[in-house]
């Protein structure tokens, strides 16, 4: 039987980073993954496939839309999406095929199959031809990940009734579109498909999209998603979708008034969340303990009820997201090595790749509030930046929150152009602990779009200069 250290039982973000992180610390590793390549969601069918899809529908709507304002003419401009999907599942292909480079070059044994645990320290990988090895492992980390949610009375067919994973590789441009949820997977995919000419109607069952964006950001972003064509009908409860294999018809009721409507699309995007997922991986064997939403539960250092099995990513609570599955893998590759491995919650940055982008790291203005934090909030808007002025691209601002007393940075609201560029400085000021002040005396070249985030730090104390 192989021996090892440290095996994963999936290759997400969370498991593949683990992993090389272990490996760099001497430690015997090996990933069991249960799919064909490796990389999880966010590779196959998350964050790099929508991000394709998102950037490649942006060039097909500023050709069609934005380029005359520029001087440049051009006609007769036509979508290939066989092409457009081609291209994704390439980029998809080529950093899949990357994970699979990077567990060669350090040495991580891959095992292709479901991980089931057998004892405390033996997990069984059944293969698809149905042959089962069984391997002994000192320390076991669960990076499992998560699945998109089941609406009741809304059950996926998977080609009318569809999730995220169908909707990145549509055949056709939907005519109409339905997006139940108004959260970050409806409104990126309900961007890419708006993009190329569907017409996209988002039922939200709160009264603000993205429920836990700043307010104010928040209700910004629904307006220019407006503008663009997006419709939206908040405050609904989706009751029912039935598909007679081309139509889906959708029954929905007002919250307020309990008023019911239907409405026909040719596809519905459900987008209502996603949950833990640990089926297959036998938890009960050994009494790991879930809770009520099923999540694993872990101490501070990822340990699950057994002492040497940790969890980590999408399947313990906290935020669904790559970076986060990240460096909790490599918080716990550290603390297995005997080092301090730490996650800073507190910095997490959170990108919806809409345009104009939605960046934040912090706290809201709603939270602070809750919480009675005295703070001072300085914003500046990107329609005075000459950079975005220069790209044509001026919807948006930057809002800085900062201790009322200490001055320090307590949160950062980016709505514009490359938001998901421009958070970066922000985190990093916020992990050394940064004034706005530091901020505002920070040379910022110019002309370059994170100037509005040097204006929002001096608009803090009331002396932003360009506006
Ligand atoms: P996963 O990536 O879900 O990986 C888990 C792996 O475990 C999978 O490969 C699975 O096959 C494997 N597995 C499960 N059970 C077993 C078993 N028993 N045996 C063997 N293998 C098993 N996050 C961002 O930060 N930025 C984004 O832009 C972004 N975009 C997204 C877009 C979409 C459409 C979606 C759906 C998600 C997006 N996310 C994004 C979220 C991100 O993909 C997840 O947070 C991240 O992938 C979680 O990583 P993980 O390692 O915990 O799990
Ligand atoms: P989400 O939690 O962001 O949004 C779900 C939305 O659906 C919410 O607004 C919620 O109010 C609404 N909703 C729930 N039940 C409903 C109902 N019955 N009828 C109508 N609306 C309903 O979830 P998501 O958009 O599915 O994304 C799942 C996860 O994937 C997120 O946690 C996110 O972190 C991750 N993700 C991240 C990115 C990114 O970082 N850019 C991109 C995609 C996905």
């Amino acid at each position: 039987m192989s021996e090892f250290d440290v095996v994963f039982i999936g290759a997400g973000p969370g498991g593949y980073t683990g992993a090389i992180r272990c490996a760099q610390l001497g430690l015997k590793t090996a990933v069991i993954e249960k799919d064909k390549t490796l990389g999880g969601t966010c590779l196959n069918v998350g964050c790099i496939p929508s991000k394709a899809l998102l950037d490649s529908s942006e060039h097909f709507h500023q050709v069609s839309h934005d380029l005359e304002t520029h001087g440049v003419m051009v006609s007769g401009v036509k979508l290939d999406l066989k092409k457009m999907m081609e291209r994704k599942d390439k980029i998809v292909s080529d950093l899949t095929g990357g994970v699979d480079y990077l567990f060669k070059k350090n040495k991580i044994e891959r095992l292709q199959g479901l991980g089931r645990l057998k004892s405390e320290t033996e997990v069984e990988v059944l293969t698809s031809s149905g042959k089962t090895e069984t391997v002994k492992a000192k320390n076991i980390i669960l990076a499992t990940g998560s699945v998109p949610n089941a609406l009741p009375g809304v059950d996926f067919d998977g080609k009318r009734i569809i999730s995220s994973t169908e909707a990145l590789s549509l055949n056709e441009v939907p005519k109409h579109l339905i997006v139940i949820g108004g959260g970050v997977i409806g409104l990126e995919l309900g961007s890419v498909w708006l993009r190329l000419g569907a017409k996209v109607t988002v039922l939200e069952y709160a009264d603000n999209i993205c429920g836990a964006m700043d307010k104010q950001v928040s209700k910004k972003l629904q307006q220019i998603l407006k503008k663009q064509g997006m419709e939206f009908h908040m405050g609904v409860k989706v009751t029912s979708a039935k598909s007679d294999g081309k139509k889906v018809s959708v029954s929905f009721e007002t919250l307020k008034t309990g008023e019911s409507q239907n409405m026909e699309a040719d596809y519905v995007l459900v987008a209502t969340g996603r949950r833990p997922f640990s089926e297959g991986v036998r938890l009960d064997a050994v009494g790991i303990e879930k809770d009520q939403r099923g999540f694993v539960k872990v101490n501070s250092h990822y340990q699950t009820s057994c002492k040497n099995i940790y969890a980590i990513g999408d399947l313990i609570p906290g935020p669904m997201l790559a970076h986060k599955a990240e460096e909790e893998g490599v918080a716990v590759a550290e603390i297995i090595a005997g080092q301090s491995g730490h996650v800073n919650y507190d910095t997490v940055p959170s990108v919806v790749y809409t345009w104009p982008e939605v960046a934040s790291v912090g706290k809201t203005e709603e939270q602070l509030k809750a919480e009675g934090v005295a703070y001072n909030s300085g914003s500046f808007p990107f329609s005075a930046n000459g950079r975005a002025k220069a790209l044509g691209t001026t919807d948006g601002m930057v809002k800085i929150l900062a201790d009322k007393k200490s001055d320090k940075i307590l949160g950062v609201h980016i709505l514009g152009p490359r938001a998901s560029d421009i958070i970066c400085e922000a985190v990093v000021a916020m992990e050394f602990g940064s004034s706005s002040e530091d901020v505002a005396r920070s040379f910022h070249a110019h002309p370059t779009l994170p100037e509005v985030i040097r204006e929002a730090a001096l608009a803090v104390d009331k002396r932003a200069r360009q506006s």
